[in-house]
């Protein structure tokens, strides 16, 4: 049996990825034992904990000082010492099978028998590691992304032997952590994440390879045009071309001439200072939005997706688990699966044969579970279902956002901006579901609406900018609506602010009526930066909420402000202490939602409204208001139960 009480853990190795994984270990509250093979190696290791630790202070993201974690983490050269009271063990150690097999055979004779062991490995055969104990049931993958104190995803991949029980303890305790776990439930190559970045490297390196596409073009166009964070050969540069080539050979994969003609003049990418790119002569990537005309996007995402479908019909991932991993893994725009759905399964899945009949290509040839999608008619968005669920995407659909999650519960309408992987940056299309949302929901039964960024890093960190630079002055002209339906919205709006909020998210969270923030927030407009101003709505409310003095200086000089500050401003309702903020966020909920509903709708007309009235245009927008009110049953419910002295039940009537 093991233990589901995580108190101590090992971690072996402490070089790149070992020292990440004992820092966020060590944040989150454990006490963490480091350890490697010489004591210069481990001192390394801890002085990078150190480093990172004291950046991460300077930047406020700590919730106790970088001294009080670092006293939780131990250093030794010793294996014995290292994993004889460790609860959990993470090796970290060299991507080698026979030196991880040796390391697992030596610390299982030391480690304690309920100890949970993990390999951080990226691409060896979980069960090929385990088979070196005894024991291989507790043997799991936990697969951390490069650097852990920023990534979010942790892959736990099952073993061929592994127990539900351990990849569960596993799974929690990630979790635990404030990471993001996804199970992985077969050990296949790649695991998740990598599986889906494969073609998204490969396919257009064979494009190139056979002259149907340029560099530049393909880049161009998968970023300009689809929205990725980086253009494939522009990550090929990034995490090394040898890498790409080394993976793709230990597949026993063909690899594209593309990337093997760079390995043979060992132009490896960034590191060695030229790969696809120049990083020596000039500054590396350099291709230009307008570029990527004419290449076949859809030959490489549907690739990807008949990945995704080779995952999900072989059961090694749900198809949230892969979404997930991309968009946290790779900081895909979004999920691999929702992309497949949102063009529509059976174009890729024709797109695929065609190829596959053009070519006799196996990386065309689609997987059968593709096929049974297609087959049952479920074809994506459109038909209501694919490798997901959708509603009938009609007004009050609150399952048919893609960037958004909103529910209502118990009256309040609870809507999280869902981009964790880009800092919940607000994009046109994101904007356009926000106004989407509070256009069309029921406000029936809803007294309120609550709005949050998921992650643990920002509530939004800006407006997404990537592609601002092909608009045209016009089009940046015509604003979005949703912040003035966030402001017009006939509930009181509360924004709940735990991390940055810069920018358009900014000018969201001044769109709400409330805002509470915890301390470690941070507000600001730095649009100045960019040569631009705040463009949703910012100079206007920033100079009404705080007056002219303040607003200026924070459009002005476009930097940040830390929530106590905010709060002394009147930016924010409260900035509290991040144990204090559920609490907080709940009494001022509890407030509004038994509140009543008319009298809240009215006040915050007249409130809004008369803000730009003269007083006497608005003190009779009040008394006009307030006439309104004096016939309705939720004043006589409300003097009623003045008299009876209890609490009084609003109906909105
Ligand atoms: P690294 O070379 O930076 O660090 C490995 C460390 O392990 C070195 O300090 C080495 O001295 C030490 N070591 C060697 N033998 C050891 C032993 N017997 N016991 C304890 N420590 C030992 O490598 P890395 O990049 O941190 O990768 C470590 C593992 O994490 C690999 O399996 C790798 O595939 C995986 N991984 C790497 C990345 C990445 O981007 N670097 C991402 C995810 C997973």
């Amino acid at each position: 049996m093991l233990d589901d009480t995580v108190d101590r853990v090992a971690v072996l190795g402490a070089g790149n990825m070992g020292h990440g994984i004992a820092e966020v270990t060590a944040m989150a509250g454990y006490d963490v034992v480091l350890r490697d093979i010489e004591p210069e190696y481990v001192e390394d290791g801890y002085e990078s904990i150190r480093w990172s630790l004291e950046k991460l202070a300077e930047r406020e993201r700590l919730e106790e000082s970088a001294d009080a974690i670092l006293e939780r983490i131990e250093t030794t050269t010793d294996l014995e010492n290292a994993v004889a009271d460790a609860d959990l063990v993470i090796e970290a150690a060299p991507e080698n099978l026979e030196l991880k097999r040796e390391l697992f055979a030596n610390l299982e004779r030391f480690a304690d028998e309920d100890a949970l062991l993990a390999t951080n490995t990226s691409s060896l055969p979980i069960t090929d590691v385990a088979a070196a104990v005894d024991t291989p049931e507790r043997v799991l993958g936990l697969h951390f992304f490069n650097p852990p104190v920023k990534m979010d995803l942790v892959e736990v991949i099952y073993g061929a032997e592994t127990s539900d029980a351990a990849a569960e303890a596993g799974h929690d305790w990630v979790e635990s952590i404030g990471k993001t776990p996804i199970y992985v439930r077969k050990d296949v190559r790649g695991f998740v994440v990598n599986t889906i970045v494969g073609p998204f490297i490969g396919e257009p390196a064979w494009m190139v390879s056979e002259g149907d596409a340029e560099v530049r073009q393909a880049d161009a166009a998968m970023v300009h045009e689809r929205g990725y964070p980086m253009g494939p050969f522009e990550l090929a540069d990034l995490t090394g071309i040898d890498v790409s080539y080394h993976v793709r050979k230990e597949a026993g994969e063909d690899v594209p001439p593309a990337i093997a003609e760079k390995v043979e003049a060992e132009e490896l990418g960034k590191k060695t200072g030229k790969g696809f790119y120049d990083y020596e002569s000039s500054d590396g990537p350099d291709y230009e939005p307008g570029q990527g005309e004419g290449f076949d996007t859809l030959q490489v995402e549907a690739r990807m997706v008949n990945r995704a479908a080779y995952l999900v019909g072989e059961d090694v991932a749900t198809s949230e688990a892969i979404d997930t991993g991309v968009r946290l893994g790779l900081g895909f725009p979004e999920g691999i699966c929702r992309r497949g759905d949102g063009i529509g399964l059976d174009t890729v899945l024709e797109k695929l044969e065609t190829r596959f009949e053009e070519t006799g290509d196996d990386r065309f040839e689609p997987h059968p579970y593709l096929r049974e999608l297609v087959a049952a008619g479920k074809t994506g968005e459109d038909a209501g279902a694919g490798f997901h669920e959708y509603g009938d995407g009609g007004a009050g659909d609150l399952d048919s956002y893609r960037y958004l999650n909103a529910e209502v519960e118990d009256g309040v309408l609870e809507v999280e901006l869902d981009r964790p992987e880009r800092m919940n940056a607000l994009s046109a299309d994101l904007l356009e579901e926000i106004d989407d949302l509070f256009s069309t929901v029921d406000t029936d039964g809803l007294r309120c609406a609550t709005i949050e960024g998921t992650g643990d890093r920002a509530f939004s960190a800006g407006a997404d900018i990537s592609g601002f630079d092909s608009l045209e002055p016009t089009d940046a002209m015509d604003i979005t609506p949703a912040f003035e339906t966030v402001n017009e919205f006939p509930r009181p709006v509360l924004a709940t602010v735990d991390g940055y909020c810069l920018g358009a998210g900014l000018e969201l969270a001044l769109a709400c009526d409330l805002r509470i923030a915890t301390k470690r927030s941070s507000f600001g407009a730095p649009e100045i930066g960019l040569g631009l101003i705040p463009g949703g709505g910012g100079t206007q409310r920033l100079l009404r909420v705080l007056g002219e003095t303040r607003a200026k200086e924070l459009v002005f000089r476009g930097n940040h402000v830390d929530a106590e500050r905010a709060e002394r401003w009147g930016l924010v309702n409260r900035a509290v202490d991040r144990e204090a903020f559920e609490e907080t966020v709940a009494t001022f909920v509890d407030d509004l939602r038994e509140g009543p509903p008319l009298g809240l709708e009215v006040a915050k007309k007249v409130m809004n409204r008369g803000e730009d009235a003269s007083l006497e245009a608005a003190l009779a927008m009040e008394s006009q208001g307030f006439g309104l009110l004096i016939g309705t049953d939720d004043v006589r419910e409300g003097t009623a139960a003045f008299a009876e002295d209890r609490e009084p039940e609003f109906e909105g009537r």
